[in-house]
């Protein structure tokens, strides 16, 4: 069964339960009629059925199934009691219009029944008086039509019972709903017991004082201290034991009747008149003190939640009054007033501010009433312990019901700190003069233009902030260029997309077109501004004019170009001329060994005897075609290194052949000359793996400097022998005792066309490239060749060769 199911039946099973609380009242109350008397003397059963309604709000439908169950209970009950049928009929016709439309009056536009405010209670009020009148028009016509009686008694008579039965329980129905608060004390028992107690005395048997009024103040006393639901509870009671014993004969009322000889209707009124006053002056107590209680706790919580947010403000928050003395302050207030809260309230505020001139806060105080205090004012507060503090306030009236002002509110924000750091940021952005920053809105309209932009742009500050669109500053075609590039939209988004898409600076070269129309080449760094939130609220574009600085690269770009094409041109030209000066080497070779050949042939009387004359003559074609070939050889062999194709041949070889080959060639060519000539060659064979060719060139042009650079009377030697300490390794060492070469030229001795300036001065001939040629050939052998000389102290060469072989013999030229 399903829990709305189960509350339906549990409903159900109430309803009737209620319905036969509805029978069962209903025929005491005909029963307890007082004699004579057409319409009962209280009728509860119509307050049952609305308080059960009430309590249990069912909703329209079950509400008028339980409304026609009214209906058939109450009229059972009056003909059960002894009325007649159609009487019996009418009446529960009566009861069940009158329990509908109190009913439907409680809970108009499916309100929930509540009695929780004085309008709550008229609302009550209204519903009871209309269902007094549909009752009281029923029964007085049933009464007067059907049994003859009296219309406007029997009207009268009904609505009165009905109305006060109504009144005392229908707020019970109500206060069912209500939770109970706390549990009884001693107090509510003692209420009960003078509220019920007081109530049975005054209408007790023997009692005929007229002491109606007597419980009222018992009443009065739950109401104010006991809440609803007692007070409900305690009418409830105070009904049915009034009604009883006034029925039973006891009490004023019933007194009044028998003494007064009024009539039983008359007496019912009376009971039921006291009823109703009693609920009403109770219900409105009670519904009052409820009301102020729970203002009274939501005042009080308001009041604390203010204070807790005056105190934790960082404004500094000033109530001041009429008179300008200070009615409350917060803690931020206090604070920069440099002492306590309670201190300061109360005293005048033109005492207390820390302000320069006291006298115009009080002429400002003086305006509280007359409302001319500005809005808005700024301060400078000299603030203990954190000297002059700029604060901005804004003020506000606070004005009493009738509209007149009654106090200032001043609430001030310390702005030292911002202004300070504000003026640092201006002071920084106007010291650059030569860079332009510039400030823009997501959107791209300028915020910020700084001197720098003044000077780089042409245009002033007032001409564009606020007004243009960046990207109109910019070169149109190159921010197209750059939308293409992005391949999005032209406009000022290209300037912007890639910080836009997170980055956090973007740097660029642009054009920058100025007011005047000329163009500038800017270097612009982009980033994004962003408030505390990391939210993107605008950019700063940094732009330095660096059209100079490109300019002068691009002409730097220029003249490096031009240098290497230069480079180039001589590199080609060089190639050529070596290229010539090797090909006429080779064209000069093949002639000149045929003159030397030829003059050979002359030399050894090929020709016939020669005279001593011709003899020398043909000696000295021979030495120097000899020279003019060892020239070419050179020249051909620097081609070759130049050119990078040395192309030694390796062979096994004795360097001392080699060694006496070239002593030989040198000696004769050189034999004119005074010189002492040593020549110390291992006896035992020098092994190597080289060129021999090669190899006796290098020795030719050792032997033949050391020749040239030596004075006649001067001596030249050779030695080959194994290393002294590297078996490995062979020496050759060439030494004389000629000019030698001052230290600083002992580098560049070998390299190619190097003569010193001696060798110039004194006409000695040579090309300079023979010791570049002995060193190319010493590497190209895996050796090394090394010099020892001084000025007039002679100079010595000497050569290191491996005895094996480098992996490869073939060097690029050096
Ligand atoms: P060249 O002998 O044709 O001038 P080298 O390359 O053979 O060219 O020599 C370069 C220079 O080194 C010479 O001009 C000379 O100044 C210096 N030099 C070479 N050998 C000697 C030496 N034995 N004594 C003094 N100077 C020398």
């Amino acid at each position: 069964m399903s829990r709305v199911t189960r509350q339906r039946l549990r409903w159900s099973v109430w309803a009737l339960i209620a319905l036969v609380g509805v029978f069962v009242l209903g025929l005491m109350s005909v029963h307890f009629a007082l004699p004579g008397s057409t319409v009962a003397l209280w009728w509860p059963a119509a307050g049952l059925a609305v308080c059960f309604l009430l309590a249990t709000d069912p909703g329209p439908r079950r509400s008028a199934l339980f409304v026609l169950g009214v209906l058939v209970s109450s009229g059972a009950a009056n003909l059960v009691g002894g009325r007649p049928a159609l009487v019996s009929v009418l009446y529960g016709f009566a009861n069940a219009a009158e329990v509908a439309v109190v009913h439907g009056l409680m809970t108009t536009r499916a309100r929930r029944p509540r009695l929780g405010s004085m309008d709550d209670l008229w609302r009550l009020l209204a519903a009871t008086l209309a269902g007094a009148v549909v009752i009281g028009v029923l029964a007085g016509l049933t009464a007067s039509v059907v049994l003859g009686g009296d219309f406007l008694d029997s009207a009268s008579a009904a609505a009165s019972s009905h109305g006060a039965a109504v009144l005392v329980m229908a707020p019970l129905g109500i206060a069912a709903g209500l939770r109970r608060v706390r549990r009884p004390r001693l107090e509510d028992i003692a209420q009960w017991v003078v509220v019920v107690g007081v109530t049975a005395w005054v209408f007790h048997q023997d009692q005929s004082l007229p002491l109606a009024f007597l419980p009222i103040p018992g009443l009065v006393w739950g109401a104010l201290r006991l809440g609803l639901r007692t007070v409900a509870m305690q009418l409830l009671v105070v009904g049915i034991v009034a009604v009883t014993l006034t029925s039973l004969g006891g009490g004023p009322f019933a007194a009044a009747g028998r003494l007064g000889g009024i009539r039983p209707e008359t007496v019912g009124s009376l009971t039921q008149a006291f009823l109703a006053t009693a609920a009403v002056t109770t219900l409105s107590l009670a519904v009052a003190t409820t009301q102020r209680r729970t203002a009274l706790a939501d005042l009080r919580s308001e009041v604390e939640l203010s204070g807790v947010v005056l105190d934790t403000a960082a404004s500094a928050i000033i109530v001041v009054d009429l008179a300008g003395v200070i009615a409350r302050l917060n803690t931020t207030a206090a604070r920069l007033l440099g002492a306590p809260e309670e201190e300061l309230v109360g005293r005048l505020a033109a005492e207390v501010f820390p302000v320069a001139n006291p006298e115009e806060v009080t002429a400002r105080m003086a305006g509280i009433a007359g409302g001319t205090v500005p809005l808005h004012q700024e301060q400078d507060w000299l603030v203990e312990g954190l000297g002059v503090r700029h604060i901005v306030w804004t003020n506000a009236y606070l004005t009493d019901d009738d509209g007149n002002r009654t106090h200032l509110v001043k609430t001030g924000a310390d702005v030292t700190d911002e202004r300070a750091a504000r003026t640092f940021v201006e002071a920084v952005l106007e010291a650059a003069t030569a860079t332009a920053i510039i400030g823009t809105d997501l959107d791209g309209v300028i915020t910020l233009f700084n001197r720098g932009a003044e000077t780089v742009l042409g245009w002033r500050a007032s001409e564009v902030v606020g007004v243009r669109d960046w990207s109109l500053l910019h070169d149109p075609a190159e921010v197209d260029r750059r939308a293409a590039e992005l391949e999005i939209e032209p406009g000022f988004d290209v300037l912007v997309h890639r910080v836009r898409g997170g980055a956090a600076t973007e740097t660029r070269d642009w054009t920058y077109v100025r007011k005047d129309g000329s163009r500038r080449t800017v270097s612009l760094t982009m980033s994004g501004i962003r408030d505390e939130g990391g939210m993107l609220t605008g950019y700063l574009g940094v732009a330095e004019d660096v059209t100079r600085r490109r300019q002068a690269e691009i002409a730097l770009q220029v003249a490096l170009d031009r240098e290497r094409q230069a480079v180039e041109e001589l590199t080609a030209l060089d190639r050529t001329k070596s290229d010539f000066v090797s090909a006429v080497s080779h064209e000069l070779r093949t002639p000149l060994a045929s003159v030397l050949g030829y003059s050979e042939m002359l030399e050894d009387g090929a020709a016939g005897p020669l005279t001593e004359r011709q003899l020398e003559l043909v000696s000295r074609v021979d030495r120097n075609g000899r020279r003019l070939l060892s020239l070419i050889e050179d020249l051909l062999l620097n081609s070759r290194i130049e050119a990078g194709r040395l192309e030694l041949e390796p062979r096994r070889c004795d360097l001392s052949d080699v060694v006496a080959s070239a002593w030989t060639s040198v000696a004769t060519v050189t034999s004119q000359r005074d010189l002492v000539r040593d020549v110390d060659v291992s006896p035992r064979p020098l092994w190597v793996e080289g060129d021999p060719a090669a190899l006796e060139r290098m020795v030719t042009n050792l032997l033949s400097n050391a020749v040239k650079f030596t004075p006649d009377g001067g001596r030249v030697s050779l030695v080959a022998r194994p290393h002294d300490r590297d078996p490995g390794t062979v020496c050759l060492t060439v030494s004389d005792s000629g000019m030698g070469i001052p230290p600083a030229d002992h580098e560049r001795v070998f390299a190619r066309f190097f003569r010193s300036s001696a060798a110039n001065e004194r006409a000695i001939q040579g090309s300079g490239l023979g010791l570049s040629i002995v060193r190319a050939i010493a590497e190209g052998h895996g050796g090394s060749v090394s010099l020892e000389s001084a000025p007039d102290a002679g100079s010595t060469f000497t050569v290191t060769l491996p005895v094996g072989l480098p992996t490869t013999l073939s060097r690029q030229a050096p």
